[in-house]
């Protein structure tokens, strides 16, 4: 059939590097040291999508240095000046954003409705906003320095977006960045790292070194980097945390949820059951803080769960760059391998499980929307984050055993409570161990709001004010008023 549009401008971006991809150091592509690579697949059709560079010590050790020779002068450089960098990177997004939205699309597999509007122009809002706060850095954080140079390492379900958290904060307050994204979905770093390179951004300033793990862990190690900024498992969260201690490195965590998902008895049904979608259908479920445990009180869940089950059964499941689909492809054969046997261990732990009737494309990784009910607390499927288009429910009497369940879980990351008795939405969101509480409402993200876990789900804040001071260091200028800027 005829291309998909938009599908054009991203094969040719393609074709331009013959489908092979090095490292993005010092302001250009550069091949690995060891002339390795691996192979970056299409998960909506089985493609092989591009060959990318598998960084070793050598291409690590490049990047660091690289970041370090660039960190002083773009330090010294002013708030205005950082500023106008950052708003270029913002507008050159815009500028790019159909490219971008496609290779996106193409190396996760998401939705193009998704990546066009929602990933892109968030991250967009997010070079915007930190410009402002580079601006203001001189005044706002007079009695703070950058970290120096970070090691920022991303996972794959929101490739580009949480670049952008990652890199804007940085680079607006001062610090220079090897970023790796993950083995999965590389793309778009490279493609932003070669866009912002032509926008103007000095070399060095940021680095993109790709690799699985082992490259990531070097990253870890690197004694000339001053702080690890993490996003991904809670299992290589926790490793992470014990190979930093002791190294004198800043380290902020963003990790895994199992984000309840409350609905009372009086709530606006219909406008639950459209949460529920956004919570847990929304990137297949592939997102940190996916509404994945749906408690639902006694009186309403009959009901609630006919209507959940009926709208189930109009959810598309196609191809990413299809307009009129609401969900596309699990990010790899090994993900959807993981949901499938989670799901059956549900079931045998004595889960009801329910899949509507629909078609899934051919080829490729493909998984239907899916709930299962009638699941115990302390289920498999109830307390592991499956990280796919899978809705748990349980059922639940009081508003405080909702918030007994709500809170039984090693994770913290997130919360979404449904009722039209705003002072019952308000006790209850108070008591429940989050970083976020969404009242009728879920999948908020706005850059001025600082996102981030409690417990297992991690530390540290992306976002606001508060995402800032993970980029500085306080210091005291002790002796007599000194100005900090030029
Ligand atoms: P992952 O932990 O397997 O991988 C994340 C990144 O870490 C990848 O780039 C990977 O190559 C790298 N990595 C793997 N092993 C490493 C090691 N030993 N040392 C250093 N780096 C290493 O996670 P994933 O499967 O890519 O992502 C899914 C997870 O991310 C989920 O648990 C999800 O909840 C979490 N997540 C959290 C947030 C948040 O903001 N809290 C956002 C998105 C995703």
């Amino acid at each position: 059939g005829p291309a998909p549009e938009g599908d054009t401008e991203a094969r040719a971006w393609l074709a331009r590097h013959k489908g092979e991809f090095g490292h993005f150091i010092n302001g250009g592509f550069v091949a690995s040291a060891s002339g390795k690579t691996f192979d970056s697949f299409e998960p909506a059709t089985g493609a092989l999508l591009a060959k990318i560079a598998r960084g070793g010590r050598e291409d690590v050790n490049a990047a660091v240095s690289a970041a370090r020779k660039a960190q002083g002068a773009w330090a010294k450089l002013s708030g205005h000046a950082r500023a106008r960098h950052l708003y270029a990177l913002a507008r050159m997004i815009q500028r790019h954003a159909r490219l971008i939205a496609v290779v996106e699309a193409l190396d996760n597999g998401k939705p193009i409705r998704e990546t066009r509007d929602i990933d892109i122009p968030l991250a967009a809002r997010h070079f915007y906003h930190h410009a402002g706060w580079a601006q203001l850095q001189d005044t706002e954080f007079a009695d703070q320095v950058p970290v120096g140079v970070v090691g920022q390492v991303i996972p794959w379900n929101f490739p580009f977006l949480m670049l952008a958290w990652k890199v804007a904060p940085a680079l607006a307050l001062g610090n220079t960045v090897i970023l790796k994204p993950a083995e999965f979905t590389p793309l778009t770093a490279l493609l932003f790292a070669e866009l912002a390179s032509a926008a103007g951004l000095p070399p060095g300033v940021l680095n993109v070194v790709t690799g699985e793990g082992e490259t990531g862990a070097l990253i870890v190690e690197h004694d000339d980097i001053d702080k690890i900024a993490f996003t991904g498992s809670t299992e290589v969260g926790r490793l992470i945390r014990e190979k930093t201690a002791g190294s004198g490195k800043s380290l902020t965590l963003e990790l895994g949820g199992k984000s309840p998902f409350i609905v009372f008895d009086d709530a606006d049904i219909d406008a639950a059951v459209e949460g529920v979608v956004d919570a847990i259908w929304f990137n297949q479920g592939q997102v940190c803080c996916a509404g994945s445990r749906v408690l639902v009180q006694e009186g309403v869940a009959p009901r609630f769960h006919e209507r959940l089950k009926r709208r189930m059964g109009t959810l598309r499941v196609g191809h990413p760059l299809d307009k009129a689909i609401d969900m596309a492809a699990i990010v790899a054969p090994v993900q959807l391998q993981r949901i499938e046997s989670l799901v059956s261990q549900g079931v045998t732990e004595g889960a009801a499980l329910y899949q509507p009737p629909i078609e899934l494309p051919n080829g490729g990784s493909f998984y239907p929307p899916t709930l299962l009910t009638a699941v115990q607390p302390t289920s498999v499927v109830a307390t592991e984050e499956i990280f796919g288009p899978v809705a748990v429910s349980m059922t639940f009497r009081t508003p405080e055993e909702a918030i007994q369940l709500a809170n039984h879980s090693r994770y913290g990351l997130a919360a979404s409570v449904w009722s039209e008795t705003i002072g019952l939405a308000l006790h209850v969101a108070a008591k429940l161990a989050a970083g976020v509480v969404w009242v009728n409402a879920t999948n908020l993200f706005d850059a001025s709001s600082g996102f981030g876990g409690k417990r297992e789900s991690g530390f540290g804040r992306e976002g606001g004010k508060e995402g800032c001071y993970e980029y500085l260091k306080p210091k005291a200028w002790v002796g007599r008023k000194l100005r900090t800027g030029p």
